[in-house]
């Protein structure tokens, strides 16, 4: 935003409660790499340059991409300022308390991503025996960095799954909860998943044309992984080489035993039933186009399934398990925004980042904002000069009636 907004001559701000780029900075993991590809990171004016464009950068080169791009932008930065309260001036515009003092503005942008607060299930968060260390996923660091003994992973998003790999790669025992996320091939048919997608127009899918609606924006994202050049992501095949999986975790009882439901069969089997659904509809494509590429392979076939039975508790502390990551997702957290910009479920009620609601107010970077990609690199920068038009016009209003 604030590159569109220096082009355009419109002065702003850019209030940064930490430092630039802090989630990428501390709330990733030692071995986090993209799970998108290279190709896909695309700043304004600033598309990933390097060698491996189908490649995956890990934490330390998105960061030295990171600066290479503030380098360019060298926006009006204040670091270190955290925004309180944002309401209404009396006079119109808005009032912003932050921590260094108040600040008024015609138009905000807000640009706080779409992971504010770490969440767990609280009856089992609080049901953890005592002596188990937590963390949520946002500050797990590398398997060394835990307690060792086994660790207790809950939940298969892009998160859980991967640091499940990243235990399971130190060899520590695992056990791993599972969640509804889906999963898809890294690669299929001589290309990445995800050229084929852009390719097939898949991340031109506007959220409001897209077939499940608003829902899209809080479904957890396929599990897949870009570490070591990318591979697929089979939990079924972590199980086989002895990792403990589990259904969902139901509760976890005052002797120290978790309780799971008996879903883990159908949890693996629908997270498969889209890596087949996501295959099959790149096929149909290269077949509507008659493209000359690799044959399918054969279609995947399990290799390994739960027991029969019903699933087994587990005693926490007979199992040796010391820790336990979260990877449980997050929840929004607009409470310092004292404006009617949330609808019934308490999600920025907006068009294109322009919340009609409140005129002069914006959102950027959630999640299927606009697209798939309106929360990643690859739309971000066309979520921004998108929204940008909106501001620059209002400021350009602005300034007319003001000389009027
Ligand atoms: C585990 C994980 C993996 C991901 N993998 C990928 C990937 O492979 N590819 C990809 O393209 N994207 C990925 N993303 C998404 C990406 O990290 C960003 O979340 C997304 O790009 C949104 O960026 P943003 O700048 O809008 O928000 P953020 O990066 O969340 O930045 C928001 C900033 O706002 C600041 N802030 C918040 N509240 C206030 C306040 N009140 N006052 C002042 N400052 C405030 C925060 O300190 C923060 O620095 C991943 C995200 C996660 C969590």
């Amino acid at each position: 935003m604030s590159w569109y907004l220096q082009r355009a001559g419109v002065d702003h701000v850019v209030l940064e409660r930490s430092e630039a780029f802090h989630a990428w900075k501390h709330e990733r993991w030692d071995a986090f790499t993209l799970v998108t590809p290279n190709f896909q990171c695309r700043l304004p004016e600033h598309p990933y340059d390097g060698e491996e464009p189908e490649g995956f950068m890990r934490r330390e080169q998105i960061l030295a991409w990171l600066d290479r791009f503030m380098e360019k932008l060298d926006p009006p930065l204040h670091e270190g300022v955290t925004v309180t309260r944002l309401r209404a001036g009396e006079d119109g515009g808005f009032v912003l308390q932050t921590d260094e003092g108040v600040l008024h503005a015609e138009q905000v942008v807000l640009c706080v991503g779409g992971y504010h607060r770490p969440w767990a299930p609280p009856a089992v968060e609080r049901a953890l025996p005592q002596g188990i260390h937590a963390v949520h996923s946002n500050a797990y660091r590398s398997p060394s960095a835990l307690p060792d003994g086994a660790v207790l992973v809950v939940g298969t998003g892009q998160s859980g799954a991967q640091i499940a790999e990243d235990l399971h790669l130190e060899g520590r025992a695992v056990h791993l909860c599972l969640g509804d996320a889906p999963r898809v091939a890294r690669r299929y048919r001589g290309k990445d998943v995800v050229t084929w997608l852009e390719e097939m127009g898949h991340y031109d899918l506007t959220i409001t044309d897209h077939p499940e609606g608003n829902a899209a924006r809080r479904e957890a994202n396929h599990y897949v992984t870009g570490r070591d050049g990318g591979r697929d992501l089979d939990l079924r095949a972590f199980a086989a080489q002895g990792m403990h999986l589990h259904g969902l975790l139901r509760r976890i009882d005052e002797d120290g035993v978790a309780h799971f439901d008996d879903d883990l069969a159908e949890r693996l089997d629908a997270a498969d039933a889209t890596y087949d659904r996501i295959n099959e509809a790149i096929d149909r494509y290269i077949e509507a186009q008659g493209l000359d590429v690799a044959e399918p392979p054969s279609r995947y076939t399990p290799v390994w399934t739960p027991p029969p039975g019903p699933p087994a508790p587990l005693d926490l502390r007979a199992a040796g398990v010391t820790s336990v990551v979260w990877c449980t997702g997050f929840r929004p957290d607009w409470s310092w925004v004292e404006l009617p910009f949330l609808d019934d479920t308490g999600y920025p009620d907006h068009v294109r980042g322009v919340v009609e609601g409140v005129p002069g107010l914006h959102v950027l970077g959630l999640p299927w904002l606009h697209t798939w990609g309106s929360g990643r690199f690859a739309a971000i920068a066309r979520d921004a000069e998108h929204l940008s038009a909106h501001v620059v016009t209002r400021a350009s209003l602005a300034v007319a009636a003001r000389a009027a």
